[in-house]
């Protein structure tokens, strides 16, 4: 086994860290994190240094009109479908220099990694950069996958403004793109993304490789209740008609109602607002939202309608009038089971420590999935922190990762008659 594990060729865990490294000094913050927000000028250097650094391996490069970068090395058969890598560039105003940008770095290192291997692989292997991930300058998160797996009209995504006014048509054309690129979709074999988990899961359980095995259900409903504005000291309790009475009913069923569903179930209620808002008035309105998430569908399917229950019981218990809406709800997604089969082969046969896992968070991930076969691999991220700037990452775990992404697609891009590949240089190893 260990002569085996010799035998696999590895990535440069040094070169994917300096990389990392000098990507992150294109909008730096001076608290150690990036602010590279979709197509401003950090983003687009960004771009332009990934798409040196594809070329100088030898790769060819193509920007479809939203703006995604698809760095390719070919196969030996190159009318085959693609295995797919990737994950984005830009970052939050005050984001870190992993979320995403790992993604990206270690599909090249991948590409880079097989160059100094002398691997050559039947499918061609293909690194995607996404346009505008983020969705914290426009507001579209997964905006450039979203357009190229057809969920969102192109149109759609080149009328978005941010807050100046300025639109993605605009800042795709400043950035030099050729809008006038075909938006054609090539077939995909299998599609990977390496991310930092943005969560505190590996890192509590000393594992190295998340493997994703599905994003969790996600809606975001509100409710609005209403009252009847009375003064606070003249109005009797008993004859006020209180939408307060109606929340301190719903809060303590709904906590309930979360926890009977295990400790995978996710419930936030992040805003709770009353008018007019005065300390002493009673409210004449109440609106509030709750977030509900769980990655079974039964399970969060049946909380979803629990949520409708306590609320019409509360309403009816204080004969108050009110309503509730889903304002939001992104469907969970199981992702391939080769795919994850394959990230989990991988890891086993490279020997790292493992866990299965439901990504928490929407990744580009989610929008492959609609039109290929996907899977995620997940590596740990100190104290669970991202979105911030002081995110941060082992370079081992990084190194890790890579390389369980290395194989993983290499197991799909090879030409399975002739066995799995060997290092073919042994110089390197
Ligand atoms: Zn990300």
């Amino acid at each position: 086994m260990l002569n085996a594990r010799m035998n696999m060729p590895k990535v440069q865990g040094e070169r994917l860290w300096s990389r990392l490294m000098e990507m992150a000094q294109i909008g730096a913050t001076s608290n150690g994190g990036c602010n590279r927000q979709a197509l401003t000028d950090a983003d687009i250097a960004g771009r332009r240094l990934l798409t040196q650094w594809g070329e100088a391996a030898g790769c060819s490069v193509r920007l479809d009109p939203v703006g995604n970068i698809f760095v390719r090395r070919p196969g030996t058969d190159d009318s085959l479908p693609v295995v797919l890598t990737g994950s984005h560039l830009d970052t939050q105003p005050t984001g870190g220099k992993f979320d995403g940008i790992y993604g990206v770095l270690a599909g090249l290192e991948v590409l880079e990694s097989l160059n100094d291997h002398a691997v050559t692989t039947l499918h061609p292997l293909e690194v995607a950069v996404w346009c505008n991930e983020e969705g914290c300058r426009f507001p579209m998160a997964m905006m450039g996958s979203a357009v190229w797996s057809g969920r969102l009209p192109l149109e759609m995504a080149w009328a978005l403004t941010d807050q100046e006014g300025t639109s993605v048509r605009h800042e795709l054309q400043r950035a030099d793109i050729n809008m006038e690129a075909p938006l054609s979709r090539q077939a995909v074999k299998a599609a990977f993304e390496a991310h930092i988990e943005q969560g505190p899961i590996l890192e509590q359980h000393e594992k190295m490789i998340g493997l994703v095995t599905g994003v969790q259900h996600m809606s975001r409903h509100e409710i609005v209740v209403y009252g009847q504005e009375a003064h606070a000291g003249a109005m009797p309790m008993n004859l006020r008609r209180d939408p307060i009475r109606v929340l301190a009913g719903v809060l303590p069923a709904l906590y309930g109602a979360a926890e009977r569903r295990g400790p995978d179930a996710r419930l936030t209620v992040g805003v709770i607002e009353t008018l007019p808002g005065s300390p002493n008035t009673v409210p004449g309105r109440l609106r509030f939202t709750v977030d509900l998430r769980h990655p079974d569908a039964r399970h969060y399917q049946s909380l979803c309608e629990e949520l409708g229950q306590i609320v019409k019981s509360a309403l009816a218990q204080h004969a108050l009038r009110g309503e509730l809406r889903c304002v939001w709800e992104a469907p969970g997604i199981a992702f391939d089971a080769n795919c994850v089969e394959a990230v989990r082969k991988a890891a086993a046969a490279l020997g790292y420590s493992t866990m299965e896992m439901i990504s928490g968070a929407g990744h580009d991930s989610c929008n492959t999935a609609y039109v290929a076969p996907t899977a995620m691999i997940f590596v740990p991220c100190a104290g669970g922190l991202s979105h911030n700037e002081a995110e941060s990452a082992n370079p081992s775990n990084l190194e890790a990762g890579a390389n369980v992404l290395l194989h993983a697609m290499l197991s799909l891009a090879i030409d399975s008659r002739r066995g799995p590949p060997l290092c073919m240089n042994p110089e390197i190893e």
